[in-house]
């Protein structure tokens, strides 16, 4: 059973960055994936998104890198593909603070840099490389990135590449680096998107690793709803919460048009936001997100399409404006808060047709979401009333109690 980070066969150099970095307890698919993966095998690893995937192959490669040191200067010898530029500049952060007390040269190639940057840097020795598929695959075909030192090949967010439609790519990179000793591939999940089949051509008798939505990392997000009238009163709850209690939000809305719709009483309410929505050019994408991770929005509005893959840390709070379609994607949404060992919330805004909805979610999530109000803002409906502690499917009350005598089971 590992417990801490000193369970885990790393270097103290690693056990002291941990600790500067307030990362005191592994978690679970870093308790898990580290040792598999240090024991020389490919790994298959899944685990939520904000579970701290980052470190769970990062530890491993630079402790790799440690064991085995370089006999001579050259070109990397680890690379790790990410699906976008941003998620490369957040994983080459990490993995420099975690390398930080050695003396691991650790580089980003990812488009949106100009060329000569890059030409000066790739003459220089690496020992890993974060990037993305495309630009890394000019530079191959260029001859300016030798990838015939790579002994790792890391891809993260494998999900999302897929989507992306950087299959073919990544495969091609994956023959470049035929040489390499072991492949690990981490994604938030390994149903659908390909990813099985994928991974079937890129690893060799991988392990599988596979986090559960993490109970221990789950508990940390505080959960309530307010009942809603209708739009309107829905707006006002909302920027009341946006107001009085949250500091850094994203609110989860269910399409485009409504997105479009609630941006625009926010404004004339002088709430700035960001904001994500489907086919949004990539550089208004980028700088949405840029905008909200460094402060100077503190709201951001998302569909859940959009909202796939981005990752920023310190959100303190998931606001369900809208309920999604299903549990499943309700837990993905909360999971965006309460980041490995934080505190998060999440809020839920729910309209009468919505309760139905909220009670599958309670089941799924074997927890049970209390009501909260707002003074001043309390719903004028009654709260539809569905059975409670009981199996029987929700099924709205009796008032007469005379005809429906049968009860869906
Ligand atoms: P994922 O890739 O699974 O979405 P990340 O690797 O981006 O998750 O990590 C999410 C956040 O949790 C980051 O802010 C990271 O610094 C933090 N984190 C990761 N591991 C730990 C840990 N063991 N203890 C505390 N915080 C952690
Ligand atoms: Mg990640």
């Amino acid at each position: 059973m590992i417990r801490d980070f000193a369970d885990l066969d790393l270097d103290p150099v690693l056990l002291q960055s941990l600790e500067e970095m307030g990362f005191s307890k592994p978690t679970q698919i870093q308790a898990s994936a580290i040792p598999v993966a240090l024991d020389g095998n490919d790994v298959l690893a899944s685990a939520p998104t904000g579970t701290g995937k980052t470190a769970a192959f990062a530890l491993p490669a630079i402790q790799y890198l440690l064991d085995f040191p370089r006999k001579k200067p050259g070109p990397a010898r680890i690379l790790i593909l990410t699906p976008t530029r941003e998620l490369a500049m957040q994983v080459t952060e990490q993995v420099k603070s975690l390398a930080k007390y050695t003396r691991l040269q650790i580089f980003s190639i990812t488009g949106g840099v100009q060329y000569q940057e890059h030409a000066d840097l790739l003459a220089a020795t690496q020992d890993i490389v974060v990037a993305t598929p495309g630009r890394l695959m000019e530079y191959i075909e260029s001859e300016t990135f030798d990838c015939r030192a790579i002994e790792w090949l890391i891809l993260d967010e494998a999900d999302r590449m897929l989507d992306m439609g950087f299959g073919p790519v990544v495969e091609r990179l994956s023959a470049e680096c035929r040489w390499r000793k072991q492949s690990l591939l981490f994604s938030a999940t390994l149903e659908g998107h390909g990813v099985e089949n994928f991974s079937a051509r890129l690893l060799k008798d991988p392990q599988i690793v596979q986090s559960d939505p993490s109970r221990r990392e789950r508990k940390k997000i505080t959960q309530w709803y307010y009942r809603a009238d209708d739009l309107p009163h829905k707006v006002e709850l909302l920027k009341h919460i946006l107001a009085e209690q949250s500091q850094k939000a994203i609110v989860f809305i269910k399409t485009r048009e409504r997105l479009a719709e609630l941006r625009g009483m926010l404004e004339k309410a002088s709430i700035e936001c960001a904001w994500l929505q489907g086919e949004m050019p990539q550089d208004r994408r980028n700088n949405a997100i840029t905008r909200f991770r460094d402060g100077s929005v503190n709201v951001l509005l998302a569909t859940d399409v959009a909202a796939r893959g981005i990752d920023i840390p310190d959100i303190s709070h998931v606001i369900n404006y809208d309920l999604p379609r299903s549990a499943d994607v309700f837990v993905h949404r909360i999971g965006r808060t309460a980041r490995a060992g934080k505190k998060g919330t999440a809020i839920s805004l729910v309209e009468a047709h919505d309760q139905p909805m909220m009670d599958r979610i309670c089941r799924y999530q074997k927890e049970e979401i209390k009501e909260r109000f707002v003074d001043g803002l309390r719903p004028q409906h009654k709260k539809p009333v569905f059975k409670k502690k009981k199996k029987t499917k929700a099924s709205p009350a009796k008032k007469t109690g005379k005809k429906s005598t049968k009860r869906k089971k």
